[in-house]
């Protein structure tokens, strides 16, 4: 089978090299850089799960990624050399405000039922175990804190540049820098896709362009329809060297409160995120937003107020009007399918979402029951909007 993929971020080359892996033969086609939106610019939290008390097909695909993300962290540094910085290093969830004692009640409640591990932190306990941190050490500002053992990351850049390599290695045909590109569609049938003088076809076809899907589709029977929210992040670099005692937050975990977070990088990078904004297509990042979230990061952590901000960036992640990736085959064509809006989360999901598209290509049954994903339920929801 000769899959051509049209979007090189990470739900694409993750594509690529699963199928590339069972032996199929792929074309991963990227307008610009390969892994340069979204997927560079992300935080490569992956969230705590449950595979044996998974309900919803988002748990179970959640569930299903974290598990293969530490099997292909291992596969990939041995296929390619690349560390990719995978590593389990537990997160810790802090309120201060009204607002956030009752965002963090709610999360407590969900890791209950679905048996996730978490414990509830005493103030004494926080300044004992996470000395790095201001707040900590004063620790009358915080009302609420758990910590959850199960909270991971690894690096973005880091599992970009393995996942590249890795499909080079397997020999997935790889087009970057290609610009727009055209689907040629006839008979409800993807016949090729044309970059340039280019024609690149296959057997199936797979939109996997992140926020720009919706342009993809333009003209056909229906809409993809699709919100771009842009996240920035600020970056910062501690001296490890500067007589931190081992007691630096680069060692530490990654510290959430409400919607934002510190990630640390075991090199002394340390990355504060993330803002969240409707803004169309539009992926710079803004003074304002930047100052903001650097007030906030320096808050939380003296060490960050004396280390070097290094630079700030942000991206556009994938949205869907409900909330919900679109995986599956597309109505407007036999041969073509998607993979995209997997929003805030796409870093994480894209190895479950890998893994479950080359089943549906090979006829093989799905771990996760995606019928909830299929893009054709934008057509109920279109023809409702039109009564
Ligand atoms: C600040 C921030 C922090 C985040 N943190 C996390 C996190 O901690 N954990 C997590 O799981 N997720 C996180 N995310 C979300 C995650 O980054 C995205 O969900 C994910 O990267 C989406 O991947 P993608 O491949 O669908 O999209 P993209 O990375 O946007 O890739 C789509 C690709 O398609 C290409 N393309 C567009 N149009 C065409 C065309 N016509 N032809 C060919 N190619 C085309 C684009 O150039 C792009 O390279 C974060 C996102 C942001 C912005």
């Amino acid at each position: 089978m000769k899959t051509v993929i049209i979007g090189g971020g990470v739900i694409g080359l993750s594509l690529a090299y699963e199928l590339a892996t069972r032996g199929h033969q792929v074309v991963l086609l990227e307008k610009q850089k390969f892994g340069r939106k979204a997927s560079w610019a992300g935080a490569g939290m992956l969230s705590p799960t449950n595979r044996s008390t998974a309900i919803h097909p988002l748990e179970h695909l959640e569930a299903l990624s974290h598990q293969v993300h530490a099997e292909w962290s291992k596969r990939l540094e041995s296929e390619t050399g690349i560390n990719n910085g995978f590593r389990k290093c537990g997160g810790l969830y802090m309120a201060r405000t009204a607002g956030e004692v009752a965002a963090l009640a709610g999360l407590k409640s969900e890791w209950r039922e679905r048996q996730i591990e978490f414990q509830d932190l005493e103030l004494v306990e926080i300044k004992n175990r996470f000395r790095p941190f201001s707040m900590c050490r004063s620790g009358s500002t915080i009302a609420q804190a758990s910590w959850v053992p199960g909270q991971a990351q690894f690096s973005t850049p880091d599992h970009i540049r393995a996942l590249i390599a890795a499909c080079h290695e397997l020999g997935v045909s790889m087009h970057e820098e290609l610009g727009d590109v055209e689907i040629v569609r006839a008979n409800h049938t993807v016949e090729a896709v044309k970059a340039g003088t280019q024609d690149f076809t296959g057997d199936i076809y797979v939109l996997a362009a992140g926020p720009w899907t919706e342009q993809l589709v333009e003209g056909w029977e229906f809409s993809l329809p699709m919100q771009p929210v842009r996240g920035q992040i600020a970056l910062y670099k501690i001296n490890l060297e500067d007589g931190s005692d081992g007691q630096s937050i680069a060692s530490g975990p990654i510290v959430n409160e409400g919607s934002r977070y510190l990630v640390p990088r075991t090199d002394g990078h340390v990355l504060a995120g993330a803002t969240i904004e409707e803004v169309g297509f539009d992926c710079r990042p803004t003074e304002n937003e930047v100052k903001g979230l650097r007030k906030w990061a320096e808050s939380v952590s003296e060490e960050l107020n004396e280390s070097t901000f290094v630079k700030s960036w942000a991206g556009l992640r994938p949205g869907t009007y409900d909330g919900f990736p679109y995986m599956g085959r597309l109505e407007g064509a036999s041969n073509a399918f998607v993979s995209t809006g997997h929003f805030k989360g796409g870093l994480h999901l894209s190895t479950g979402a890998a893994v479950v598209m080359a089943d549906l290509f090979e006829g093989k049954k799905c771990e996760v029951d995606i019928k909830l994903f299929s893009p054709s339920r934008v057509l109920d929801h279109q023809s409702i909007d039109n009564k």
